[in-house]
């Protein structure tokens, strides 16, 4: 699955820059030329991570980074500062607004995607392209394959997002906004039963290998991944 990246940046060439670095790199790319502008694109869909310019028309970067810090809604989205400065002190206010890493202009396309891909590792394993393994069921991130006891199983794109998920954050309890939240990234007008659909097709395609068992419903609360009783 590739990455959602948002843009808030008002000078177009480099917006240009960055959707054309991103597109090489595989990672898709929603654009904002102001804070406003931000504001609505997230309220449509949440991206993966930010890139926010230092100097907006409507603000500055660092207050709007601690706004959306603040946010429940936006509060776990990685922010990279984008920057023409290269002062230690704006560094420092960078990342005391929350920002999780700091890019200063000029930068290369490489730079750019390398930082990215470092911030996405760290904030969302869903991305990672390693090889997980929970007793005989194994996906690979890489080439987007599920096997159990050695055979494929074949599974649609939300299933495999939803057990992707869980196998990166095993026992742990998730509610069902908190997997739209996740998996289907923040809109809000998916109905919550929409969860219960997908994860009965999960069941139903792990079931002929018996780990339709390690999807377990957690009564009033939502649903774990685990390989204990
Ligand atoms: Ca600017």
């Amino acid at each position: 699955m590739s990455a959602n990246v948002l843009i808030i940046e008002d000078e177009p060439a480099i917006r240009e820059m960055v959707r054309m670095a991103l597109e090489m790199a595989g990672l898709d790319l929603m654009e904002a030329g102001c804070i406003q502008d931000a504001q609505r694109r997230l309220a449509e869909q949440l991206p993966d991570l930010v890139l926010l310019d230092w100097m907006l028309p409507d603000g500055a970067g660092v207050d709007y980074a601690r706004r959306l810090k603040k946010d429940e809604a936006t509060a776990h989205l990685p922010v990279i500062m984008l920057t023409a400065r290269g002062e230690e002190e704006d560094k420092i206010r960078g990342l005391e607004s929350g920002a999780d890493d700091y890019v200063t202009k000029p930068f290369s396309p490489r730079e750019l995607i390398a930082r990215i891909k470092a911030v996405l590792r760290r904030t969302s394993p869903q991305f990672s392209e390693e090889h997980l393994q929970v007793e005989g069921l194994v996906i690979d991130g890489a080439s987007h394959r599920v096997h159990a006891e050695g055979a494929s199983i074949d599974l649609g794109p939300t299933e495999y997002r939803l057990l992707h998920f869980f196998m990166h954050h095993p026992e742990r309890v998730y509610s069902r906004s908190q997997l739209l939240d996740r998996i289907w990234g923040g809109s809000v007008y998916i109905d919550e039963r929409t969860v219960d659909v997908h994860i009965r097709r999960l069941r139903k395609a792990l079931e002929a290998s018996g780990y339709d068992r390690l999807i377990q419903t957690v009564r009033g609360a939502g649903y774990r991944f685990s390989s204990k009783v």
